[in-house]
């Protein structure tokens, strides 16, 4: 049986918290910027210890969790991105970790550190190889959310068997960090270049869990709905922009805008009503206990990365269509939502997620309202 955490993580102080968060966005939306103060924010409202706290196999209230990644997504996609990252490191941590991993990670997130997981990379990806008698990293992540400014990430190294392994690390400082190819379209306040590791020492202690338990199902799949729980946010966000905008300019009362405004709000509600469900399946108890359960899950939330990815779209076009041309003007707010956003629904392989949820379905004799539990 597994321990549900009852504390809130989306309390009253981050919810105050989050007005300010939003007022900031729109300055942080510089190549190289970083929201120090937003992440300030979060360890002094305690949301970011409140992922690490908790024993053992210790689950997070799904709707509590999901309600926080949308309204921080809702404030500031790219500040969503970096607490996204940071609560997949401690959902790492409490399945895979020792108990003194899981006690000096909580123990760092209190103090205000934030983590992140950061697994992509080039050619020249992460190893971890022997080296005078020790352990040593060679290698570059790339993509990596933070970079310079995360204090632990947890990375992935391929050891020199070729099993993949997890490393928890403790960075000093930002001078690693290269930010220059992050010269990104939209969620430039992510901060997501890359990170070199080369000749960094490795104690056993660093490494988290064995070989291929960051890849282990159903969670590495599952736990996706995550990252569409802030996209979620965002969509609503544009969703409200743009409704404020009509009825600023007296364009609400046309037929044409009704229609759109009334598509944009089923999609984002569509997107609501995927993300919900999923994060229900994916973080019940069981998904992690029962096969058949976990294989329906991870086809629901790959399903879910389509819905919502289409969502957002629809939810872009639609009101960059309402708007105009004043849609695409800085300082607009739509403009740099429509870019957080883009970019943000760019995650790996959208293809093969609806061609593993379509087989999934295929695949099954039972109808289809038994097949979601
Ligand atoms: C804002 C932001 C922050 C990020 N932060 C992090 C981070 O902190 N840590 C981290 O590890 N990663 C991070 N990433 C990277 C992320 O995890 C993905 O690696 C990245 O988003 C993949 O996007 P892509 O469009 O290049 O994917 P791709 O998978 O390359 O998809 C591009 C297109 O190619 C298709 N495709 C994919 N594979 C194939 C194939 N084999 N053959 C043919 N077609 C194919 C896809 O269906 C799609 O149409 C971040 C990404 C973003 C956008």
């Amino acid at each position: 049986m597994l321990e549900r955490d009852t504390r809130r993580l989306f309390t009253p102080a981050l919810r105050a918290e989050l007005g300010a968060i939003a007022a900031r966005a729109a300055a942080l939306d510089a190549d190289d910027s970083f929201p120090d103060e937003d992440v300030a924010g979060l360890a002094a409202t305690g949301t970011l210890a409140m992922p690490f706290a908790g024993g053992e196999g210790a689950t997070m209230d799904p709707d509590d969790l999901m309600e926080t990644l949308r309204a921080i997504g809702h404030a500031s996609l790219p500040l969503g991105r970096l607490f996204e990252g940071h609560v997949n490191a401690a959902a790492l941590l409490r399945r895979y970790g020792t108990p003194r991993q899981r006690e000096e990670a909580a123990r760092r997130a209190q103090d205000g550190a934030l983590f992140g997981v950061w697994n992509t990379e080039a050619t020249d990806g992460v190893r971890l190889v022997r080296r005078g008698g020790g352990l040593e990293l060679e290698g570059r992540k790339i993509f990596a959310s933070g970079a310079g400014h995360v204090a632990s990430p947890l990375i992935t190294a391929c050891d020199e068997a070729g099993d993949l392994l997890m490393v928890l690390l403790r960075l000093d400082g930002g001078l690693r960090a290269d930010l220059s190819g992050w010269k990104a379209h939209g969620m430039r306040a992510s901060a997501s270049g890359s990170y070199s590791f080369s000749g960094l020492p490795v104690t056993p202690e660093d490494i988290i869990g064995g070989p291929g338990d960051y890849h282990r199902q159903p969670h590495f799949s599952a736990g996706a709905w995550r990252f569409c729980a802030v996209q979620l946010g965002g969509i609503e966000r544009l969703v409200e922009e743009g409704r404020a905008f009509l009825r600023r300019h007296r364009r609400d009362g046309d037929p044409h805008q009704r229609a759109r405004m009334g598509e944009a709000a089923i999609a984002a509600e569509t997107a609501r009503l995927w993300v919900e469900r999923a994060a229900r399946l994916a973080e019940a108890e069981e998904t992690a206990t029962e096969a058949g359960a976990a294989e329906d899950a991870v086809a629901y939330v790959y399903l879910t990365r389509c819905a919502v990815e289409r969502s957002g779209l629809e939810v872009m076009e639609a009101v960059q269509r309402s708007i105009g041309l004043a849609a695409f003007l800085r300082p607009s707010p739509v403009e740099r939502l429509c870019r957080d956003l883009a970019t943000y629904l760019r995650q790996p392989a959208p293809d093969r997620m609806l061609c593993e949820g379509a087989a999934h379905v295929l695949g099954q004799e039972r109808p289809l309202r038994e097949l979601w539990r």
